[in-house]
């Protein structure tokens, strides 16, 4: 019984319903076999590197027990400018590298059941967010065969590629995926806390054909392999997906060392709101805010940060997002049942706790966490509005404001002028509503009377603006063409 596929290639682009197929977990047969997978080993060996590395070992942990499940080597800043003088753009045609690419997306697909295995150990991933991050990497792996095959120019040169621990597959392969396509050489650093799911998607890339000397791996701090990919002047392009924080700091690093003009696409933090007028459904509302703010813990950039509703159906609705925070199921990320798991750490945990017990009075709504592990409850804060929100809270946080129904243009300028740019929602039967909300709201990706999560490559390119992101967005037709050499199209690949 072979597993069905994830997706199919290209054809199914566009069809936003693949979001929510592909495994089916109703299916026994489906279910053993990813169950099985839960004690199949982790990888615990570096990818082929072609200068040997040196570094630090450290523990990696899984945040639902706290134990070890790994250790891996913290690369020194030596490595990676080894990493740096060993790199070599992949000079083969584009068909070439896109049909490896594509062998990378088949391979990827078979090991279905150790990519979840470490997704949900060393990440927290719940089983359906396993499932819809394995599916996102293949889906960048695809995506960006066909766009760069279409019209391939010269590479840059070397890119450094950093990514977050939230999606430590997905974007992590999003980046790589896009920057190879384009005939770049890439050094890749995944973030601390996930370096085993990275180790395992780079042996799955080396295995499909692509060079050790086009794509090394550099587990490490972000302050020591971060700030040498990031001050280094051979590199020729930077991306980055984290926090704004860090993006910043990375663009000083930049303009200090290389080149003027060197590329950095950065995809950062968002505080995110979603508007509910007094037309909206409220059943359907609740379920889209439910899901936007407290899904994968909260620990996406698109989750909703703050909520406006609108004060005559104000008390009702809360009622409801309260009831229906009560039947979330908090615990093991591989049990079904699930819907919270843990938070990436203790220093997460203990950030969020911090800030809701700093705003203790604010609290309406908390519910309890279970003891072991790295959990936070999740809880619904009063607020007057978004400008109350002093940063993006990294977790299953929800602020609520309420709106009178003349106050929805100054809602608007409030969202705006908070100067971040990343998901919006709109709950709303109004249709004229729907064109000038949407026109006067400034942020990469706007969602209607659905949740604000889940983007799916190749239909809904996702990026933001302003403190969000640079832009161009992932998972679109501009994304490979950055990783081009700027000019005239050349005859190379
Ligand atoms: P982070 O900024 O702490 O770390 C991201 C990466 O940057 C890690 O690999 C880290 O080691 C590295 N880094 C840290 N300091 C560095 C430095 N000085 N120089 C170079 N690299 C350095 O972010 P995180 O905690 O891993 O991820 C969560 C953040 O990512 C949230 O803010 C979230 O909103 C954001 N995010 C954005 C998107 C998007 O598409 N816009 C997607 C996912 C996550």
């Amino acid at each position: 019984h072979a597993p069905r596929s994830l997706l199919a290639p290209a054809a199914l682009y566009g069809d936003e319903r693949r979001n929510s197929v592909g495994f089916d977990l109703n299916d026994e047969e489906t279910l053993a076999r990813i169950r099985a997978a839960r004690d199949l080993p982790i990888p615990d060996a570096m990818p082929q590197t072609v200068s040997p590395p040196t570094g630090a070992m450290q523990d990696v942990l899984n945040p639902a027990t706290g134990a070890a499940i790994a250790q891996v080597m913290m690369v020194d800043a030596e490595t990676a400018a080894r990493a740096i003088d060993d790199a070599r753009t992949w000079d083969v045609p584009a068909a070439e590298r896109a049909r490896i690419l594509r062998r990378a997306a088949d391979l990827y697909e078979a090991d279905f059941g150790r990519i979840f295995a470490v997704l949900g150990r060393e990440a927290g991933k719940s089983l359906g967010d396993a499932v819809a991050e394995l599916r996102e990497a293949v889906d960048f792996l695809r995506y960006y065969a066909a766009e760069g095959e279409a019209s391939p120019q010269a590479p840059r040169g070397v890119v450094g590629a950093i990514s977050p621990w939230n999606f430590p597959l997905a974007i992590f392969t999003g980046q790589i995926a896009a920057a190879l396509m384009a005939g770049n050489a890439v050094i890749a650093k995944p973030a601390e806390a996930t370096p085993v799911i990275a180790m395992l998607g780079v042996q799955l890339l080396h295995q499909a054909g692509v060079p050790n000397t086009a794509l090394q791996l550099l587990p490490g701090r972000g302050s020591v392999v971060g700030t040498a990919l990031t001050s280094d002047p051979r590199i020729a392009g930077v991306v980055f997906t984290g926090s704004t924080a860090t993006a910043q700091t990375i663009s000083r690093t930049m303009a200090e060392h290389l080149h003027p003009g060197t590329p950095l696409i950065a995809e950062t933090g968002g505080l995110n709101a979603m508007i509910v007028d007094s037309t909206a459904l409220p059943e359907q509302a609740v379920r889209d805010v439910v899901a936007s703010s407290f899904r994968s813990a909260g620990q996406r950039c698109s989750a909703l940060r703050c909520l406006y509703v609108q004060e005559d159906i104000a008390p009702h609705l809360i009622e409801m997002i309260k009831g229906a925070m009560d039947e979330l199921v908090l615990g093991d990320p591989w049990a079904l049942q699930t819907d919270v798991g843990p938070v990436i750490d203790p220093k997460a945990q203990k950030d969020i706790a911090d800030y809701i017990a700093a705003n203790g009075k604010r609290v309406i709504h908390k519910l309890d966490a279970p003891a072991q592990g790295w959990f936070i409850p999740p809880t619904l804060l009063k607020v007057r509005g978004i400008a109350d929100l002093e940063r993006e809270i990294f977790g299953p946080v929800l602020h609520v404001a309420t709106f009178k129904g003349d106050e929805l243009g100054k809602v608007i300028s409030d969202i705006n002028a908070r100067g971040f740019g990343l998901t919006f929602g709109l709950h709303t039967r109004i249709d004229s509503r729907v064109q000038e909300v949407t026109d006067a709201i400034h942020v990469g990706n706007i969602y209607v009377n659905r949740n604000q999560i889940g983007a799916v490559v190749g239909s809904q390119p996702f990026g933001g603006e302003g403190l969000s992101g640079t832009g161009p967005k992932a998972g679109g037709p501009r994304y490979v063409p950055r990783f081009f050499a700027p000019g005239e199209p050349s005859a190379i690949g």
